[in-house]
């Protein structure tokens, strides 16, 4: 067995030493991260010279996140694929009823147009979906309010714990979608 390359440090870990902040166009390298490790902010910083606010931004734009602990874990795989999907950003968005899968790197309808909410604040969540066509989990952050626009003919399962999205909420009760 021979080990894994390691990536040389020098290319991606430099750090400018003047204050000012060089504007890098060019996409963080996503294989940097270890898919089975959690990261925390600082973590995910540090591995690739980024600051933490860039890290945040990110979470904000819909990288996963552990969202009941304290500090804030990233896993690993979840860092590659949203970094993947960023550097991969093609021009088409998703349409109503579809989630961007980050191995088709395209927009794909879920399979058997099912789909899990999953809340992390009142009003914000993640729709997690499995893609129609290589079975990768997807995910697309919604705000509750938006999810009536963005849910097409998918069949949203809510959480127990959140009753009413509104009339048109379809509590599926007999999915064993998980
Ligand atoms: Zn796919």
């Amino acid at each position: 067995m021979t080990p894994l390359p390691l990536i040389p440090k020098s290319k991606h870990g430099k750090f400018a030493d003047s204050g000012v902040a060089v504007k890098r166009k060019r996409h963080p390298n996503p294989r940097l991260a270890k898919i089975h490790r959690n990261y925390t902010v600082e973590e995910v910083a540090g591995l690739y010279g980024v600051h933490r606010n860039t890290v945040r931004e990110w979470v904000k734009r819909g990288l996963p996140t552990s969202d009941d602990r304290r500090p804030m874990l990233i896993l690993g795989r979840d860092l590659v694929g949203y970094l993947q999907a960023q550097r991969t950003k093609n021009k088409r968005t998703c349409q109503p009823g579809e989630i961007y899968c980050v191995r088709c790197r395209a927009p794909k309808a879920p399979a058997g147009d099912m789909a899990d909410y999953q809340p992390l604040t009142a009003t914000l969540g993640n729709l997690i979906a499995i893609c129609s066509d290589c079975e990768t989990l997807m995910y697309r952050r919604v705000s509750l309010p938006k999810l009536k626009q963005i849910r097409g003919n998918l069949d949203i399962t809510m959480p127990q714990a959140l009753p009413h999205i509104g009339e048109s909420a379809q509590t599926s009760v007999n999915s064993d979608f998980r």
